[in-house]
């Protein structure tokens, strides 16, 4: 099988680094999102200043790291800054939603150079989304004068359960197609890149983790809510990704036994009762029975009505529009007061297409965590909107490629090993 992340070309550039110093020190300056200097890298390692020095000299041999202007002067020396130079190469970000293609080229450290979009059905396939995919980051490459060779990593977010191991999608319900594809091997041949691929929530919530609402939040649930529901907890400041890969996919949790048909086959999963679909179906029937004239008449004009549109009727105070939203966020709520019990987070970031349908779903988000879960729990609890928007998934995805290859593998540094307080010791 010709798995790229086992080709020759593609292991001898990953893990990019070349020990576990060196991948805590890019790991630092990446999470930092700006000039380091040599100091605050010290201050927040557990190694030596010689260690430190040496290693960040060989960063520099290795392109990876680049001196960046001076530290203000507290009266001493002014000491040098250091970052990571576009020339370390570039990370293709792909972030495929159920209806939309984005790819962005980025710096290793995570800055966007470039970005693309379009919708797209992710139900016309693998073969074609995939196309479409690497056409776009063609053009972006084209654009900015670089070629296949400057990708040093790939990272893909999918709208579906993720087997993380081996990189595919395993069974997801919206995706005919998508089951066991070999993702990866779609980029191999033209790019010797490897490809980290992950749940489209998975990459959210590690983008708003690094550089949206969520930085610097070490417990942290971030929720999507658009064509699908999904959820990315961040723990300890990872994500937290469970034994398969799924850990967070609330879309499927039963809110009620006797509700409608999922796209999973299970009745009244949360997903068909209050994503994006659902509303627009329980509006146009609300619609056609006639509790809303503004319903009706948007309806009679677009030929269907979408989430979006509930979202525009709701922002012109329609009563039924506002409660069919206020019941999609009310059912949301219940799910997440169970997840603050189980997880007691400190931020729960909410993103995806029906989060943009006004206060009126947020609030009834907030209203039904806050009645339903202890109030320890939500003492110092912010419920917010994601900031990022539509870039948390290429962010995300860019920081999963930058990670994965600057992350030193368990193989070569058996941590769970050294019986230094792991799990279960
Ligand atoms: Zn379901």
């Amino acid at each position: 099988m010709n798995d790229p992340l086992q080709s020759k070309e593609a292991r001898s550039r990953y893990p990019l680094v070349e020990n576990q110093v060196q991948a805590q020190i890019m790991a630092l300056v990446h999470v930092e999102a700006r000039p380091i200097s040599r100091g605050q890298l010290v201050g927040a390692l557990d190694s030596s200043r010689t260690k430190i020095s040496t290693e960040v000299g060989r960063l520099i041999e290795l392109g990876l790291l680049a001196e960046d202007g001076f530290a203000e002067s507290d009266g001493g020396r002014r000491s040098s800054l250091l970052s990571i130079p576009r020339s370390a190469g570039l990370i293709a970000a792909i972030d495929f939603g159920a209806t939309s293609i984005d790819v962005a080229l980025t710096t290793l450290g995570s800055e966007i150079v470039a970005h693309k979009g379009e919708p797209a059905d992710i139900k016309d396939g693998p073969q074609t989304i995939l196309a479409r995919a690497k056409t776009l980051l063609s053009e972006l490459l084209e654009e900015q004068v670089a070629e296949p060779s400057d990708v040093i990593s790939i990272g893909v977010g999918v709208p579906g359960p993720v087997h993380q191991a081996a990189g595919v999608l395993r069974s997801p319900p919206i995706m005919p197609g998508w089951d066991r594809f070999p993702i990866r091997s779609a980029f191999a041949g033209e790019y010797a890149a490897p490809v980290f691929v992950d749940n489209d929530v998975n990459v959210m919530a590690l983008g708003e983790h690094w550089g949206g609402v969520g930085r610097g939040v070490d417990n942290l649930l971030v929720i999507k809510v658009g064509t699908g529901i999904g959820g990315g907890i961040i723990t300890d400041g990872r994500l937290y990704r469970g034994t398969q890969g799924c850990a967070g996919d609330i879309g499927h949790i039963c809110v009620d036994p006797s509700g409608p048909v999922c796209t999973c086959g299970n009745l009244g999963c949360l997903e068909a009762m209050a994503a994006a679909p659902s509303i627009a179906l329980e509006a146009e029937r609300r619609a056609r029975e006639g509790a809303s004239s503004a319903l009706a008449a948007m309806l009679e004009e677009r030929g269907e009505l979408t989430a979006e549109a509930v979202g525009e009727a709701a922002g012109l105070g329609d009563y039924e529009a506002l409660s069919v939203i206020r019941g999609s966020g009310r059912l949301i709520g219940r799910v997440l007061a169970t997840l603050v019990s189980v997880l007691n987070p400190s931020l729960i970031v909410i993103g995806g297409g029906v989060s943009r349908s006004g206060h009126v779903f947020l609030a009834e988000i907030r209203s039904a965590v806050y009645q339903r879960s202890l109030p320890l729990a939500t003492r110092n609890l912010p419920i917010v909107l994601s900031e990022l928007e539509n870039d948390a998934g290429i962010v995300g995805a860019s920081v999963l490629a930058a990670q994965s290859v600057l992350h030193v593998s368990s193989h070569e540094v058996p941590i769970a090993r050294t019986g230094q307080g792991g799990a279960g010791t």
